[in-house]
């Protein structure tokens, strides 16, 4: 009786704080993130979205329209149908997530939410070509001939896009059916697809994207969330066998940034969902790899082709990067990992954006240690990076504050408005006020209870210091790099002081300027300073922003989304090996690959196929 009694009080204690954790703030963001956010969005409100043959093709096979062969130049040119579920699956998970209970989000989400179910098959599985004897040899041919892996690869961005809907609307239970049908499928094909009796079927390919790595794992993603949504144990036993087997085929460098990615955010899941920390010592020693190989440019993007040097980006890989740090960022609390999606945010991925608001396929220059700065040419590719740049912003939304009893941490200097049940926290980029501020950021609190603000201090800043509404000091408490009031407080106004720095193009700090003699970045708060054009001569050390802007350098602007630039300066080493390789800027086609299923020019081989382990799953 009195334990009961016990838990009842603090049930009742604890409710306030329970209320809050399970609040989550619809957030419009503003500013310049903002704007490329709503252009992403809207994006989805012309063609050849607002076509729901177009989008549900991939499952059903059909012809969306006259134009569905059209060729690459035609806005309604519907390609990769074999990848079922991949389209119409990324649709139905961006939308999901942006529903708020509201099937009205887009105009063809009902319906098509509506039919899917004559489109799945019995096995499970989603399949516009027909039916799919798994047991057979994988048909290794390529991005538009293979049947299995694409379908693989569709059915797994599906299983994501189900379960989001699923979890938006709780009450549709047909949607649940039907995840789980797919979630059994993939539960299914462990014999199948994770079988050490079967490695030369599994390496009888590339490990582009129609290969056995790139398409079979990321399925990992969606049965972790399949799982946490629906308490079934089969479905996270089905992605921890799917890990443990992956292991042997992850390394780098591979063909699929995009793919490789999915995996490791499906590995920070399974940590979440297991606690076993083998899975985020992965994804940790694979960030290093990343970051200190070059992988990662300094811009904070990667390429298509998980490499130092290949001739395009893609917006999903750069997505996917993105949201794996804000997933570390989350589980770590470590403070490179909300750096680095800060980088990749104001630098690279909004110079993937397409003037449209999609994303896409940007060409690269490189030099031999990488990616060097950006061409003009940016084609955006509406059957997955407008989609995946959108979860970006959907992720950046979900992880701006993280609000407890104790305080309101929030983890980026950016404009933004978050209501929840009960008030609204307002951040607002304000204009500096003395020399030496790089920004201003205002929170105020509206509706909710005071509480101490806490703010990260970032890598460009020297000092955060606060002030109260009427600019009086407001004294900060700094810890684990993160600045909070010393008091719970309903405003202040954070200011964050630095200046221009150096960097080396491995992302890391030259606190004496450049190298005489070396390429080098230069930054200024959140931004790379970028110049038009492919080369920028090294400043004269120390500099000032107008120095830099005379000599034609700026923090990253919008303005150079299309235009060639660069933000290495300095000399490159442009030097053309003996036997040129195709991703040797310049590109002198633009779309080579995507017409004819191969790269035209001098090749850079596919990279060798994963090596396959001796003795068992786990080598
Ligand atoms: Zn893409």
């Amino acid at each position: 009786m009195y334990f009961r009694v016990l838990i009842l009080v603090l049930s009742v204690f604890s409710l306030p704080f329970l209320a809050g954790a399970a609040d989550v703030p619809l957030v419009t963001l503003g500013g310049e993130v903002g704007a490329a956010d709503k252009a992403s969005i809207n994006r989805f409100r012309s063609l050849p979205y607002d076509s729901l043959p177009w989008i549900r093709a991939d499952l059903s096979g059909e012809k969306a329209s006259e134009f569905d062969e059209a060729g690459w130049g035609h806005i309604l040119f519907r390609p990769f149908k074999n990848y079922s579920g991949d389209i119409s699956g990324r649709f139905i998970e961006i939308m999901a997530m942006n529903a708020r209970g509201d099937y009205n989000v887009h105009p063809a989400f009902k319906e098509l939410l509506a039919e899917l179910p004559k489109h799945q098959r019995p096995g499970g599985y989603f399949a516009a070509s027909g039916l799919i004897d798994w047991q057979k040899p994988i048909d290794h041919k390529d991005i538009y001939k293979s049947t299995m892996m694409p379908a693989l690869w569709g059915n797994a961005r599906l299983l994501c896009g189900l379960v989001e809907a699923s979890r938006a609307f709780p009450d549709d239970a047909p949607l649940l059916a039907m995840a789980r049908r797919l979630g059994d499928f993939y539960v299914g094909l462990i014999p199948r697809f994770a079988d050490p009796a079967r490695m030369s079927d599994y390496t009888g390919g590339d490990t582009y994207a129609a290969g056995y790595v790139t398409c079979y794992f990321p399925a990992m993603e969606g049965l972790v969330k399949l799982h946490t949504l629906t308490g079934e144990k089969k479905y996270l036993e089905t992605a921890i066998t799917m890990a443990a087997f992956y292991k042997q085929f992850d390394r780098l460098p591979i063909d699929h940034a995009h793919g490789m990615l999915c995996n490791q955010v499906s590995l920070v899941l399974l940590y979440e969902a297991t606690r076993d920390v083998s899975y985020l010592e992965r994804v940790e020693k694979r960030w290093d790899e990343l970051v200190t190989g070059g992988y990662v440019n300094p811009a904070g993007g990667i390429l298509e082709q998980c490499k130092v040097k290949f001739g395009r980006d893609e917006g999903c890989a750069i997505a996917d990067w993105f949201r794996l740090n804000l997933a570390l960022g989350r589980v770590t609390g470590k403070a490179r990992y909300w750096e680095m999606a800060e980088r990749t945010l104001h630098n690279h991925f909004l110079q993937n954006q397409t003037p449209k608001g999609g994303f896409g396929h940007r060409g690269m220059l490189c030099d031999q240690a990488g990616v060097h700065g950006f061409e003009g040419s940016i084609e955006e590719a509406v059957w997955c990076c407008t989609f995946h740049g959108q979860l970006g912003f959907v992720n950046l939304r979900s992880h701006l504050l993280n609000r407890s009893e104790a305080d309101l941490i929030c983890n980026f200097a950016l404009d933004f408005t978050a209501k929840y049940a009960d008030g609204t926290a307002v951040s607002e980029i304000r204009p500096v006020a003395a020399a030496g501020e790089v920004l201003r950021q205002r929170i105020r609190l509206d509706g909710l209870p005071a509480t101490v603000l806490r703010v990260r201090q970032p890598h460009w800043a020297n000092a955060v210091t606060a002030v109260a509404t009427d600019g009086s000091a407001l004294p900060l408490v700094t810890k684990d790099g993160f600045c909070a009031t010393a008091r719970p407080v309903s405003e202040a106004t954070f200011i964050y002081a630095g200046g221009i720095y150096a960097e080396d193009r491995r992302c890391k700090r030259l606190p004496a300027g450049p190298v005489a003699g070396e390429a080098c970045v230069i930054g200024y708060g959140p931004k790379l300073l970028a110049a038009q054009g492919r080369t920028a001569a090294v400043p004269t050390w120390p500099t000032t922003i107008e120095a830099l802007k005379a000599q034609g350098l700026e923090p990253f602007p919008a303005a150079l989304r299309g235009k060639e630039c660069c933000f290495v300066s300095g000399p490159l080493s442009l030097a053309v090996s003996a036997k040129p390789v195709w991703d040797t800027s310049p590109i002198t086609e633009r779309y080579p690959y995507v017409s004819t299923g191969s790269f035209t020019g001098p090749a850079e081989p596919l990279s060798p196929d994963p090596p396959v382990a001796k003795g068992g799953a786990d080598g």
